[in-house]
């Protein structure tokens, strides 16, 4: 097959969409990088795959699934192509795993030295990481690529092993993200992300968060992806009902409190296991420590303010700012803040309650 039709498809395959030939544009999807927001286009190096957990549209059982292998060659001289011509600015580059996971990171290393050494290209890449492979092969590809990832796709072995026998998070994936951790020490600018598989496994929102806090906390995870599980025909999991998008939503908020707002997953509004789907993980939260509102907003710390409902990051810095020209006496002096209606249910101005919605 011509090298270009065939980097078409893998690309959409990439996507799990389908398999006629398509425009290439299609497969360029705007992604969230380091450096912002850029068009980004997502491609398999191979469709063949080894493995066979029970999701997903490559694993080795699925006849339907195209197979297809691109030379890292033909895969570089394409991307660039589309690079020159201004279409993209990244490239993430996965693939199935064949033959072994050392011999299919050695083909992506390959793709990636290609790009920056023979084409001089020194734009975002991003490499989808093979786990269980050797630590110089991990060194390799954290050199290489701008970003790297490894999905843990469950938040814990027994979990795993529901939908992926021939996965271990505690033999290979967890040390390989490990490694790859200390590896970055050395990159400060390089980011190292995973994905985890929402409604597929029967696990819970605080098992997810409590591994993402690890993921965090122990392995200096950049960031952790929650993709709601969508049915692929023809694998065992084809009758599974897709998982709702609004449960992913609130993974994301919560995900967000961990992060950047030190809560501990232990400290999250779960109700046998999960976030109520129906309001704000933070609303819930501030609902069950009443005792801690109203706060005083000429006397609350930065870190009491980036727990009151609707006050973030920044709005907090602003309030401080404020509160050094004077004391906020009224909703007046909040002018201009965001989410002023929904912050007035938590707080006092200087003893005075403006919240006539706040319960307590
Ligand atoms: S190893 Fe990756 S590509 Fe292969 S079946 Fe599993 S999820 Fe799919």
């Amino acid at each position: 097959m011509d090298p270009q039709k065939k980097l078409r498809l893998l690309s959409r395959l990439a996507r799990f969409e389908c398999e006629r030939d398509p425009d290439l544009s299609g497969c360029i999807y705007e992604a969230s990088t380091p450096g912002g927001k850029r068009p980004i286009l997502k491609v398999m190096l191979s469709t063949y795959c080894d493995k066979n957990c029970d999701y997903c549209a490559f694993r080795r059982d699925r006849e339907s699934t195209p197979r297809l292998f691109i030379k890292p060659e033909d895969l570089a001289r394409g991307f660039m192509e589309l690079y020159r011509k201004g279409k993209v600015q990244g490239l993430f580059l996965s693939s199935g795993i064949f033959v072994h996971p050392e011999v299919t990171m050695e083909k992506l290393i390959e793709t990636a030295e290609i790009l920056r050494r023979k084409y001089h290209y020194k734009g975002y890449i991003h490499l989808k990481l093979m786990p269980g492979v050797s630590l110089q092969t991990l060194e390799e590809a954290v050199r290489l690529a701008d970003r790297v990832s490894m999905n843990i796709e469950a938040p814990n072995e027994e979990k795993l092993k529901r939908i992926a026998k021939g996965k271990s998070l505690r033999k290979e994936i967890i040390p390989s993200i490990a490694q790859v951790s200390r590896i970055l020490e050395n990159y400060p600018k390089k980011s190292h992300i995973t994905q985890v598989m929402v409604g597929v496994s029967d696990e819970t929102d605080e098992e997810l968060l409590r591994s993402s806090e690890y993921l965090y906390r122990k392995l200096k995870l950049s960031r952790v992806y929650y993709s709601a599980f969508f049915p692929v025909k023809e694998t065992p999991l084809e009758n599974r009902p897709p998982e709702s998008k609004r449960r992913e939503h609130r993974l994301y908020q919560a995900d967000f409190l961990i992060r950047d707002y030190r809560f501990s997953w232990k400290e999250l509004p779960f109700e046998n296991g999960r976030l109520p789907e129906d309001r704000d993980p933070k609303e819930a939260w501030a609902e069950r420590n009443m005792h801690l509102f109203p706060v005083e907003i000429n006397r609350a710390d930065y870190e009491l303010l980036i727990r009151v409902p609707g006050i973030g990051k920044q709005t907090a810095k602003e309030i401080i700012k404020r509160r050094l020209r004077g004391a906020l006496k009224t909703p007046e002096d909040l002018k201009g803040i965001r989410n002023l209606r929904k912050i007035l249910k938590y707080i006092t101005l200087m003893g005075r309650y403006y919240g006539k919605a706040f319960r307590c």
